[in-house]
């Protein structure tokens, strides 16, 4: 495969692989029977929201902190998400000795505000936007010498997705194709890199939704754009992936087959079909390959297809409400 010349190398995964194993856990692997049978191949669900802090997140915190130096550990690490990426970062550097510090803005709400110091790291509060969150996080890094690590532009955090990817082919070996949630891109171009590393035959598909999709519309022009933010289901695949973008961009680019937009109804559907027929609670990132197969935008030709289910961080009275049909929050008109 032509992938040396991209930002990161199989060799990479492999590392992270051995480097991660002993602080994250292997997550199962299931055939979906509901599934299986309206597609007619087998399908296989990589149960990745049973990851600790609830995302596979922490695959790429875990690796990029295990691969800083001494001395960079010791200064503390820092970000601005409030989302999986903050919980997985705040997790690890408590796990591995070192401080998180999670900027964010006043607007941010107290319970997510609360998780995140639960999770043992700072909390610093400016601002009323992420911008300026984001602002705060490089006055830490010049003043106080704090290390950024990034939600998904950075070698060592794709490095670190892309361990799904390896286990996703041990778990299924005959896989003809992988499902995976589509967003900033860290968790796709890792993924991709593995699989068509071990067997270059196999499709990957990133899923996104309509609303708001800044990969799906950087990889239509070849470039990175902005596009504005929508409220959605599937609010950890919200936010741009960077104009300056470094790394995914790139490997989306040489390694995505296709791109399926979902729209928040399908969404529902897939969260609604993981509760009722998986008995999985998930987030609805991590239902978009459900939603995919059910909606019949995928066609397997053939071939056992695996889907990651990514997330399970919702919050309880929205998923109850989505499980109930109670479908007025999903008018496509609503944003
Ligand atoms: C971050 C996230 C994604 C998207 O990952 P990217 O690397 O940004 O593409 C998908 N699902 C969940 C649950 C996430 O937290």
């Amino acid at each position: 495969m032509s992938g040396s010349s991209l930002p990161v190398v199989y060799g990479d995964i492999e590392a992270a692989a051995q480097r991660i194993s002993a602080h994250v856990l292997k997550t199962p692997f299931a055939l979906s029977p509901s599934l299986s049978e309206l597609l007619d191949v087998p399908i296989g669900l990589k149960l990745e929201h049973h990851q600790t802090t609830g995302s596979f997140k922490l695959r790429g915190a875990c690796n990029a902190l295990l691969s800083l130096s001494p001395a960079e550990r010791k200064r503390g690490v820092v970000a601005a998400s409030t989302g999986n990426h903050g919980r997985a970062l705040a997790y690890a550097a408590k796990a591995e000795g070192t401080v998180a510090t999670i900027c964010m803005s006043r607007l941010v709400p107290e319970n997510k505000l609360a998780e995140i110091r639960r999770l043992g790291a700072r909390v610093h509060i400016t601002g009323a936007s992420q911008d300026d969150a984001q602002r705060e996080v490089e006055r830490l890094v010049e003043q106080d010498g704090l290390v950024m690590v990034p939600p998904f532009d950075n070698p060592a955090i794709v490095a670190g997705q892309g361990t799904l990817g390896l286990e996703i082919v041990d778990d299924m070996p005959d896989v003809g194709m992988v499902l995976v949630p589509l967003s900033g891109g860290g968790l796709a171009s890792g993924v991709a890199l593995a699989v068509k590393s071990r067997r270059p035959d196999i499709r990957v598909i990133g899923l996104t939704m309509e609303r708001g999709a800044a990969m799906k519309a950087s990889l239509d022009v070849g470039r990175p754009v902005e596009i504005a933010e929508m409220p959605s289901l599937a609010d950890s695949l919200g936010g741009g992936i960077g104009l300056v973008n470094r790394v995914t961009f790139a490997m989306c680019n040489a390694l995505l087959d296709d791109v399926v937009l979902l729209s928040e109804a399908e969404i529902a559907a897939g969260m609604r079909h993981a509760y009722a027929q998986e008995r999985e609670i998930v987030e609805g990132a991590g239902a978009v390959g459900i939603a995919a197969l059910l909606a019949g935008k995928i066609d397997p030709a053939g071939r056992p297809v695996a889907l990651i289910l990514s997330g399970r961080n919702v919050d309880m009275e929205l998923h109850q409400r989505v499980v109930n049909c109670e479908t007025d929050l999903l008018r496509e008109d609503a944003a």
